[in-house]
């Protein structure tokens, strides 16, 4: 049995110091020849590492990969020896020493086959996060020390909630000056409303952090040796007893509120064991009613270990999540719910998701998760979307941008094919006949558009290959060529979405490209009212849509385009009233004063949940660089979305710099500028 070998060779090694990276050659079939043929599924984990950015996660996932053998030194993001960290493998990326596109790479952990995938936490790229979630059964969810929940942590866990993704907390950074865990505990339960609680604590803080206690286990962990490789357990210091005392009490309750065995024991006022309590926290994880929490300092070296051995004992291994594909029937008028087999059974079926594709050194790259079945190389399979068969050539595990050979692979494993032409979000199964798709993942509308064209007119065959890939690889980035305008229209998640593919035209495609607001196409408009009678029909994977718009369209007196009042027109009960004077708060002054700013007219407002939500109609010519300010002005929390509406006469400063444009181009310009100063 070659898999426990692997990890004994592992166990033997762990704590080398670099240099020792014998361990590659070993793991490599790890999971072909063990008894039964594979490894079970109680011995995988699919996570992913979310967080807002700068929290941490590529330096911790550095660490990861170091402590679990499977690299061989530790390399700074941003570092002083320009290598930077392995999950940063974009030269951009490394440039900037931010993480853009996520990585999978596996690992193993006592004798634990581990996938990670490193998420961006950008907003930004909120679709690389999302499609991550998608696809993991656990997550690990890192904050800042002295930054703990922020905006961004809000949206991961709106997301989280979305997926149903089971996480652990880890409390980053607690050698920084200002390091405070236990407030950071306390926003993750007032302000993501979760039953959280420490599974350990730090002994010291700041500079003087020096280990962590293990409250399940009674005692002391310090990460001793130049990168903190070698763990070392002791007595919890004299000095801590209390606070590990009273924090292990709340843990206790925390979990009994959440666990039914674990909370009889706790009315009946029975000592639990150590192992009751951990099976307990196990439970109610895996139910998301309970969030473990883990400090520690990724930089220093300090609580990664305990976090590796909480993602072992507390997050689902593949076959405690359950995942249902949607069979279409044959008109595809009906769609069935079928639940996948994830028993790693070769019998079963095969069906898998396509959930990211890159374009590799080699060709197009798919990461695909399977989900039932087994699928081996040389095998044919069938996307189910365009009903082609493809045969599998080659098949691979990632580790950032390097890949190792596998013969299969079964539910559960992460792994990527070669050469597959296929989009992002296909599924595969290994009969034409099975009508199956998984559920599709949510695809959030792009908010905002620029135009782009290469700098110079001979590269437009590079730019139109850097596009296609681009929109191939990312749903969100949508591409489209405005025939009134004649300019190519590039549509994103933000503006920084969208000047990180101009960056990459030019680096990855040497075709540097212009960036440029995006002409607004003026035109003539109604002066008379114009009745209109729609109906729309369409029937797509779900449950079908139809709807029915009846109405007029009239011009608008002039006057209303530029005016604002704040009226509460709301009759009845849609709006609950107690949400009105919310409304009037939070951030909204600013943000009413920004929309009015940009010649909004506010059309509605409504408020659920401490949000609330503005509707207004604003010139598309003046939403330019929206999404930036919305985010600055409400501290990151704001989002929106935008429709074209209709078409209205536009106010006279604009219409006179339209002329006046015009009038320049045409060479008419000495002439008429009088005219219209006067
Ligand atoms: P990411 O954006 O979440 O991937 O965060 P990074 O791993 O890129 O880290 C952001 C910055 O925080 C880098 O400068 C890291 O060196 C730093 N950093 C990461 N972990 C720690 C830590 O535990 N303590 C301190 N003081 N800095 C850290
Ligand atoms: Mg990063």
């Amino acid at each position: 049995m070659r898999v426990l070998k692997a990890a004994l060779c592992l166990t033997k090694t762990r704590f080398a110091a670099p240099g020792s990276v014998t361990l590659k050659k070993v793991l490599i079939n790890s999971c072909r020849s063990c008894s039964s043929g594979v490894i079970p599924n109680e011995r995988i984990r699919n996570i992913g590492i979310s967080a807002h950015i700068d929290s941490g996660k590529t330096t911790l996932t550095e660490r990861v990969l170091y402590y679990t053998g499977r690299i061989a030194e530790i390399h700074e993001v941003k570092g002083k020896d320009g290598v930077g960290a392995t999950m940063d493998s974009m030269e951009l990326e490394r440039q900037r020493g931010i993480t853009i596109q996520s990585a999978a790479t596996y690992t193993m952990w006592k004798n634990h086959n581990i996938n990670i995938i490193d998420t961006p936490g950008h907003v930004d790229f909120t679709i690389e996060v999302e499609r991550a979630l998608r696809v993991l059964d656990g997550a690990v969810l890192v904050l800042c020390a002295v930054g703990g929940v922020q905006c961004q942590t809000m949206t991961v866990n709106r997301q989280m909630k979305r997926y149903n993704v089971p996480f652990l907390t880890f409390i980053n950074k607690l050698d920084r000056m200002g390091a405070n865990p236990g407030r950071a505990l306390q926003q993750m339960r007032s302000k993501l409303n979760h039953n959280a609680a420490f599974v350990n604590i730090p002994i010291g803080l700041e500079g003087n952090m020096r280990g962590i206690v293990d409250l399940v286990e009674e005692r002391s962990i310090y990460f001793d040796g130049p990168f903190g490789q070698t763990i070392r357990y002791d007595e919890i210091p004299a000095d801590f007893r209390a606070e590990a005392a009273d924090r292990r009490e709340e843990l206790v309750e925390c979990v009994a509120n959440a666990d039914e065995l674990l909370g009889e024991l706790f009315l009946e006022e029975k000592i639990p064991t150590n192992s009751d309590l951990k099976a307990a926290i196990r439970r109610a994880t895996v139910q998301r009613l309970f969030t473990p929490v883990l400090v520690g300092t990724a930089l220093k070296n300090k609580g990664v270990q305990p976090l590796l051995d909480a993602v072992l004992d507390y997050l689902p291994n593949p076959s405690e999540v359950i995942n249902y594909a949607i069979l279409n029937d044959e008109d595809a008028t009906t769609t069935t719910k079928v639940e996948m087999d994830s028993t790693r059974d070769a019998a079963q079926p095969y069906v898998g998701l396509a959930f990211k594709l890159e374009a590799g050194r080699f060709g197009q790259l798919t990461y695909i998760r399977v989900y039932q079945g087994c699928l081996k190389k040389g095998e044919y399979i069938y996307n189910t979307r365009t009903s082609k068969r493809v045969r599998i050539q080659r098949l691979v595990r990632l580790h950032a941008d390097q890949m190792e050979d596998v013969d299969e692979v079964y539910a559960g494993d992460i792994s990527a094919l070669f050469g597959i032409d296929c989009a992002s979000g296909d599924t595969f199964t290994s009969k034409t006949t099975a009508n199956l798709s998984m559920e599709s993942i949510h695809i959030p509308e792009p908010v905002i558009s620029m135009a782009m064209k290469p700098a110079n007119k001979n590269d437009l065959d590079k730019f139109s290959k850097g596009i296609n890939r681009f929109t191939r690889e990312d749903p969100t980035f949508r591409v489209h060529f405005d025939t009134e305008s004649k300019e190519t229209i590039i549509s994103g998640m933000g503006e920084l979405h969208l000047e990180i593919y101009s960056q990459r035209m030019e680096r990855e495609y040497n075709c540097p490209c212009v960036m440029g607001k995006p002409k607004v196409a003026f035109r003539e408009t109604i002066t008379n009212s114009v009745p209109f009678d729609f109906t729309h029909k369409k029937q797509t994977g779900g449950s079908g849509q139809f709807g029915k718009v009846i109405g007029v369209l009239e011009p608008l007196e002039p006057e209303l385009s530029t005016k604002l009042e704040f009226e509460d027109q709301t009759v009845g009960t849609n709006v609950p009233k107690q949400f009105i004077p919310a409304v009037e708060k939070e951030f909204q002054g600013a943000v009413i004063a920004g929309v009015n700013r940009r010649h909004g007219v506010i059309t509605g407002q409504d408020g659920a949940e401490g949000y609330f939500t503005l509707y207004a109609e604003v010139p598309l010519n003046d939403m330019f660089g929206y999404a930036t300010e919305l985010r600055s002005c409400t501290e990151g929390k704001g989002e929106y979305t935008m429709d074209y509406s209709r078409y209205q006469p536009c106010i006279p400063s604009t219409q006179e710099e339209l002329i006046h444009k015009y009038l320049e181009a045409t060479g008419q310009l000495p002439v008429k500028k009088n005219k219209w100063k006067s």
